[in-house]
């Protein structure tokens, strides 16, 4: 097939510990240069060599594939931790949540959202009118895959990132997993701050305001973080959006506008 198109991806752990992950779209003739410096990137972790690296291609059928612009990014400079999370509390209220599932969102990756106040390796799922946890594995959660940019538009989604002062790989990769996200059936918002101890900054990201940065969610040095995706079960069922999560393939064909770093005032929410 000349048109044909790979999913590849890698993750690196130590002693089962996660180090690093990452994964693109790309077609059959960019399958070894990007395993490459796909692998090249899970030897040069900041956390340290991995004593494990997975990578794996898998050929994608390219009529399955979906095409979706990028959601516009805002970036809300905030003063504390604590302004950070009420901020995100607003922006989740915005979004139609109740206070009641946008508190226990917020304490639920501030306590480490997994098993034990443990980190997931993915994602938890939330019922956007009750706060229930709807996610099978309570350690995993869902991992969103098959998700990348088209190469076409990749130069000119990093050059504007970069002019924004938003050139790191970690900004453009939380974009287009978060794009996913909001493409995805039944989505109501997504919650997220890493759980990378030095990287403070997080987004509440909403299908009507886009991916929204929120410059401080956790103290330097806190180790626990996380995603949370809001569901609305009346449009789709667990199942059907974790399939669409995991399997469904998805390019971003188009950017979208990337608002300048604002000030958060209570008044924006
Ligand atoms: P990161 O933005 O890579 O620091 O990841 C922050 C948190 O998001 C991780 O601790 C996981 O809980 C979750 N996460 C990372 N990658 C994914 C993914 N592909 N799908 C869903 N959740 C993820």
């Amino acid at each position: 097939m000349m048109n044909s198109l790979y999913s590849v991806r890698m993750r690196a752990s130590c002693h089962d510990r996660h180090l690093s992950g990452a994964e693109r779209i790309v077609p059959v003739h960019a399958v070894a240069e990007t395993t490459a410096a796909l692998i090249e990137r899970a030897l040069s972790a900041h956390l340290g060599p991995p004593d494990k690296i997975h990578c794996h291609s898998e050929q994608i059928d390219p009529e399955a594939v979906q095409y979706a612009k990028l959601p516009d990014v805002h970036s809300y400079q905030v003063a504390s931790v604590q302004e950070g999370r009420l901020a995100a509390t607003q922006l989740l209220l915005g979004a139609g949540l109740s206070a009641d599932c946008a508190a226990r969102a917020v304490a639920t990756l501030a306590g480490g959202a997994g098993p034990h106040g443990s980190v997931m390796r993915g994602a938890a799922l939330m019922d956007a009118v009750n706060g229930e946890r709807l996610e099978h594995d309570p350690a995993r959660g869902v991992r969103v895959s098959r998700m990348d940019l088209l190469s076409t538009c990749r130069p000119e989604v990093e050059a504007l990132l970069a002019v924004a002062g938003l050139g790191h790989h970690r900004v453009l990769e939380a974009l287009v997993l978060s794009g996913k996200v909001l493409h995805a059936p039944g989505i109501v918002a997504e919650l997220c701050w890493s759980d990378a101890p030095d990287y403070v900054t997080g987004y509440v990201a909403t299908p009507q305001c886009g991916y929204q940065r929120i410059s401080q969610l956790k103290a330097v040095g806190d180790k626990r973080g996380g995603r949370v995706f809001f569901v609305d079960q009346t449009k789709v069922t667990v199942s059907a959006l974790v399939d669409y999560l995991e399997r469904q393939p998805l390019l971003f064909d188009a950017a979208g506008t990337i608002a300048p770093l604002k000030k958060w005032e209570k008044a924006d929410a």
